[in-house]
């Protein structure tokens, strides 16, 4: 049996892609809402300077006093710099635009790409008694990335069912790579999702087809369809669940929290 404190620990995903517009947003939200509604405490950390998440949350910029920029600096731990949102067993830690010069702000900072890890694995991380912290990132891959994918359990990478979909993600697996070699030898992908998919349009199984061919069991057998519910539920600050929770995009994010336990438990069975 493992100790206490490591059973306690939340398991962190971070919800990356260096691509914009590619559903990182809305995969953080509606995934982490749909594990939040199976009883799991959830932990979203905002690390986008543009504040979507936050927003789409319902945290109004004003009222952010404290953000994810204080976390980075060690000036507030996970618990007091996250707070609930609307959704039972979801908290948010919202960012703020500092964020946005981080890059600059950290530069001389030696361990500028370990703060994020130093933070959501402090030992007072453990008595929160959260399951997951979910990260999401900003479309580059900056210092703010970095943190992330050091902090990070896993990776979670949407991929928009379009063209040139898959040419974004050689990038990604070479910083995978060397976040492995330096920081973080255990970092892992958890899974690709595909998003945005049309399921009457040929591009979108193609890119399916290209996908599951390269990349095999990584790609999730769950793929969220376009579903304009979910570009809804951001202004009502709400996730597509409690939004409309018979959309088409409410039950693939569900789906897609019943596969992401259902590897969990099968990789602890292991
Ligand atoms: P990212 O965080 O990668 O930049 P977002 O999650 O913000 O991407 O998504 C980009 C835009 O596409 C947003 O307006 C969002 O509401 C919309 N969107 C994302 N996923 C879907 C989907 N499955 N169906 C319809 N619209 C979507
Ligand atoms: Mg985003």
């Amino acid at each position: 049996m493992p100790p206490e404190t490591s059973r306690r620990l939340p398991r962190i995903l971070a919800v990356v892609n260096q691509k914009g517009g590619v559903g990182k947003t809305t995969t953080a939200i509606n995934l982490g809402a749909s594990l939040a509604a199976s009883g799991r405490r959830v932990h979203l950390v905002d690390l986008d300077p543009q504040g979507n998440a936050s927003t789409g949350l319902g945290s109004e910029a004003m009222t952010r006093d404290h953000s994810t920029y204080d976390l980075l600096l060690g000036d507030a731990a996970l618990s007091e710099a996250s707070r609930p949102t609307q959704i039972e067993n979801l908290w948010l830690v919202p960012s703020t635009s500092d964020l946005s010069s981080a890059d600059i702000d950290l530069m001389t900072n030696e361990r500028r790409t370990h703060l994020l890890r130093n933070v959501l694995r402090a030992e007072s991380v453990a008595s929160l008694g959260a399951d997951y912290v979910l990260i999401d990132c900003p479309p580059s891959l900056n210092i703010l990335t970095l943190n992330a994918m050091v902090a990070a359990d896993a990776l979670v990478v949407p991929l928009q069912a379009e063209f040139f979909a898959l040419e974004g993600l050689s990038q990604l697996m070479l910083t995978l790579r060397e976040v492995r070699q330096s920081a973080n030898p255990a970092l892992r992908i958890e899974g690709v999702v595909l998003t945005m998919y049309d399921r009457r349009n040929n591009l979108s199984q193609q890119v399916e087809a290209d996908a599951r061919g390269t990349l095999g069991e990584m790609v999730f057998q769950t793929v969220i369809p376009r579903n304009v519910r979910l570009s809804e539920a951001p202004s009502h600050a709400l996730s597509v669940l409690e939004y409309d929770p018979q959309s088409s995009g409410a039950r693939a994010y569900k789906a897609l929290a019943g596969e992401l336990m259902a590897r969990e438990a099968r990789e602890v069975a292991e």
